[in-house]
């Protein structure tokens, strides 16, 4: 199957030394594409800015602004984690126009997985704010570009944080089922399993919380019982995942203990739920770990290219075992209690 990637854009001038959200990483990630020897079988499309059309789709106008002013005119701390330089602004748009590219050409081509490796990140940023080393929200402005076209998009979010910017820009919109497994409590706080979506869209927002330690066993288990049966329901017509490789056990930011084979697993997992070929790309997100993150980009593609040479081993036996039943009763209990004041409303 086809590979396709967009292409490398210089990403060097937006860093602030000793920062862990680094240049490194896209080579690393990009590395880890290289590593899969496909030949011609990989399809490189140029990156683009993306218009400012393209980005109101999710940010505020007023937030473009401030953000392109704050960095051209020199940048500094946005706050206490997340930076910009005076290029930043520049290679941002560019990383939400290199997942518009590779959306666009797997359209085109009517096949193939896409993968999305640029930087800064963008699952944490809102709709009118940068935080948690993100400013443009890469993966929400592909989702809708789809979304526009008439697409029911599925975002699964498997970083190992929770992607707040995201989940409140499509909170309320019922052709966007945001799916994310990370562990809590962890930064930004947000993402209990009672947070099920907008009165507009009940049942939409779906999070599984896992706790520090927990193995892949229980990843899989959380996307297998608690998200399978909403996606099935909701039936996508498009799969875009939010692929942070922070939850590898490797990682110096968190605490999940998850391998290279335990995204291999998951790719293999979150292909099912796509349609067709041609309708599923993965977006970088989180994984400081360069080593992880080059084995576990290396691992993820492959298994979505049908190949099963993961060098790493499943995980299994970490705690967090009884956690995915209490995470159901814990939305139950979430959507029942949505959907009487829903009732309420509409009877009065
Ligand atoms: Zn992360």
């Amino acid at each position: 199957m086809l590979l396709v990637v967009n292409g490398l854009y210089d990403d060097s001038e937006h860093e602030d030394p000793g920062h862990p959200e680094r240049p490194d990483r896209v080579t690393a990630a990009r590395a880890g594409v290289t590593d899969l020897h496909l030949g011609s079988d990989l399809v490189i499309v140029p990156s683009y800015s993306a218009t400012r059309d393209e980005l109101l789709r999710v940010h505020s106008g007023g937030y473009l602004d401030e953000l392109g002013a704050f960095c051209y005119g020199g940048g500094g701390d946005i706050d206490p984690d997340t930076f910009a330089t005076v290029d930043s602004m520049t290679i941002a748009r560019h990383a939400v126009g290199g997942g518009l590219a590779v959306i666009r050409e797997l359209q085109r081509l009517g096949d193939g997985v896409g993968f999305v490796v640029a930087r800064p990140p963008g699952h944490h940023a809102l709709e009118d704010r940068a935080m948690g080393f993100c400013l443009l929200n890469n993966v929400a402005v592909a989702a809708a570009a789809l979304r526009a076209q008439g697409e029911r998009v599925l975002i699964v979010d498997w970083d190992v944080h929770h992607g707040n910017g995201t989940q409140q820009i499509f909170w309320d919109d019922p052709d966007v089922l945001y799916v994310s497994t990370h562990q809590w409590p962890l930064f930004p706080g947000s993402g209990g399993a009672s947070e099920v979506g907008g009165r507009h869209a009940i049942n939409r927002t779906v999070n599984v919380p896992l706790p520090a330690g927990a193995t892949g066993d229980v990843v899989r288990r959380a996307i297998d019982e608690v998200a399978a049966p909403v996606i099935d329901a909701f039936d996508p017509t498009w799969v875009l995942v939010s692929a942070g490789f922070d939850a590898h056990r490797a990682d110096p930011m968190a605490e999940l203990q998850l391998t290279s084979g335990d995204f291999a697993e998951m790719a293999r997992s979150v292909a099912d739920f796509a349609p067709q070929t041609g309708r599923l790309a993965m977006f970088l997100e989180g994984g400081y770990d360069l080593e992880a993150l080059r084995a576990s980009v290396h691992a993820s593609l492959s298994s979505l290219l049908g190949g099963t040479n993961e060098v790493e081993r499943p995980s299994s036996g970490g705690p967090g075992g009884d956690h995915v039943a209490r995470v159901q009763r814990e939305r139950r209990a979430a959507l029942e209690i949505v959907r009487s004041n829903e009732d309420e409303e509409t009877e009065s």
